[in-house]
């Protein structure tokens, strides 16, 4: 293992030369197939894992129900008290998971510390939570009668993770999933296992030091087949899918078939609308960010951009400028803007759609290649890329897909309604995000006749949420709304209670039934 992996495996005491157990439920484990677990900037295998067999997932759904009886007796403000440490155990390694995070799927230094620090705020989020998570006392029309509503713990909850945030989805999930009273189980990306592995280990010692069972944070690594035993199993209550639409449909079927609960949280499509009067020193960066950030493997990233016809020129010129400085590197090192695609999968996604931008004559303004010097010959880069499609019909697929790869699609409007008509006519409604000055345009923008996403911005980009406001996307994005917000209320089983004092029992709307 080279030294640039092996300080940062080393630090969150990961071994380095053996086979790591990728299950946890209480002990460490796992008899399934091995997966290595390949370092996106190199091309170096980091680790060997031993990831789930069904028998593995099984058992572990068995601990994780047991736990979830003794968890769900625990007051939710004790619970709270759990979070909190677990927060600590975070914080300490805050950087060192960050590195692991770059190393593993190859998002910039900051980012991947950003996603650790997103699972502390959470968390923090969620100790206040676990003192705040009120039902409601309800008015009665019959007298000597109350009605309650009581939140109260739901039960098991999978969380099925995508490999671009691999900290960050899960830590939104476990935050409110614990505070709630709930056993969490984990299927993260098959791509990210030791990412997992040591977010788990950090939690596990938590619960450990606390006497309480591991499986209310349990793990079960590997892919397709380990999701399909959890999504089709009754002893998930919910289940919350972060991935593509193309996998959220069936696990979105196959969860509702045996009436179960779950939260999609699927691709995005995500435009950036800008006005004449926006402030393009401003813009230009925010649209650079949101396009180029994380190599343009964000759920919010964006795809989309519409410039007026009175900037359009000016603006792509300063767009063209920013790109043209760009350098991949090693996303380790700090003034790396631009790290690798995950896998050589997403840079054939990326080729293919290159292909397809060409063979419809669009103009590729910038980029539209693979790199001829990066930082490792076995690396993923790509060259982030801005085409201008001769057609604007929104149904074609370069605009009506999610291409999970730094690719910026431009067109030219004149008109806002016409630039919100095309906001609207994809499939997913993710992120969305208006640059202007004008008052007017912002009550255009987030009103009824605005955008139909869920998360709608004024003078900020599609990507970069904070965790207060519930996250989440409407149409094929999944309607899931995750993080902040009133996000909790999705995790624990409501019940309606009516509760008679009185000495008479009389039916509600006056009905008679006298005997
Ligand atoms: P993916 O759909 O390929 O995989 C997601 C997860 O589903 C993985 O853990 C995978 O192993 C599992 N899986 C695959 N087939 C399954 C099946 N039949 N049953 C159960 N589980 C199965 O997604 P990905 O490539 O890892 O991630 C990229 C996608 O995720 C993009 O579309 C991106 O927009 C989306 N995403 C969405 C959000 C959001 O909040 N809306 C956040 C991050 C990523």
């Amino acid at each position: 293992l080279s030294s640039r992996a092996s300080g940062i495996l080393s630090a969150l005491n990961i071994p380095t030369n053996q086979e790591i157990s990728g299950v946890y439920d209480g002990q460490w484990k796992g008899s399934g197939e091995v997966v290595e677990s390949v370092c996106p900037t190199t091309g170096e295998i980091l680790a060997r894992i031993n990831t789930a067999s069904p028998a593995d997932v099984s058992g572990a759904l068995t601990k994780s129900r047991e736990a979830y009886l003794q968890f769900r007796d625990v007051p939710a403000p004790r619970r709270g008290e759990i979070l909190r440490q677990i927060r600590e155990g975070l914080a300490i390694k805050r950087e060192e998971l960050g590195a692991l995070v770059t190393l593993e799927m190859g998002k910039i230094r900051t980012e991947g510390v950003g996603e650790v620090q997103e699972f502390i705020d959470i968390c923090d989020y969620a100790v206040g939570l676990s003192r705040m998570m009120n039902g409601r006392v309800v008015a009665s029309e019959r007298p000597g009668h109350t009605i309650l509503e009581v939140p109260n713990p739901l039960g098991v909850v999978a969380v099925l993770s995508a490999f671009n945030f691999p900290v960050a989805v899960y830590g939104w999930n476990l935050a409110l999933s614990l505070a709630a009273g709930n056993a969490t189980i984990w299927k993260p990306s098959p791509t990210t296992p030791l990412t997992s592995i040591a977010v788990t280990s950090i939690v596990a010692k938590v619960l450990e030091k606390n006497n309480l069972p591991g499986a209310l944070a349990g793990l079960v690594t590997g892919g397709q087949p380990v999701g399909e035993v959890l999504v089709g199993s009754k002893e998930v209550d919910l289940v919350s899918f972060t991935g593509s639409e193309r996998v959220g449909r069936i696990v979105g079927q196959a969860v509702v078939s045996r009436f179960g609960k779950s939260i999609l949280e699927l691709g995005g499509n995500n435009a950036s609308i800008v006005m004449p009067d926006a402030d393009l020193s401003l813009a230009v960066p925010g649209v650079f960010f949101g396009a180029v950030g994380t190599a343009g493997q964000r759920c919010t990233s964006t795809r989309r951009l519409f410039l007026h016809r009175d900037i359009a020129d000016e603006f792509l010129e300063r767009l063209q400028k920013l790109y043209g400085a760009l350098k991949p590197g090693d996303p380790l090192e700090t003034d790396t803007l631009l790290g690798p695609m995950h896998t050589p999968a997403a840079v054939n996604l990326y080729k293919s759609t290159i292909d397809y931008l060409r063979s419809i004559d669009a103009d590729i303004l910038f980029g539209g290649k693979e790199y001829d010097v990066t930082p490792y010959d076995g690396g993923n880069f790509v060259q982030p890329t801005i085409a201008v499609p001769k057609s604007v019909d929104m149904s074609d697929r370069i605009w009506s897909t999610e291409t999970f790869a730094p690719i910026l699609n431009v067109a030219i409007f004149d008109e806002l309604e016409e630039a919100i008509r095309w906001n609207n006519a994809v499939p997913q409604g993710l992120s969305s995000s208006l640059w202007t000055r004008d008052l007017r345009n912002v009550g255009k923008w987030t009103g009824p006749s605005g955008s139909d996403a869920g998360i709608v911005n004024v003078n900020a980009g599609t990507s970069g949420a904070e965790i207060g406001a519930s996250f989440g996307g409407n149409k094929s994005t999944g309607w899931g709304r995750e993080s902040g917000g009133d996000a909790w209320k999705q995790y624990v089983r409501w019940s309606a209670c009516t509760i008679n004092f009185s000495n008479e029992a009389p039916l509600a709307q006056g009905v008679n039934f006298n005997v």
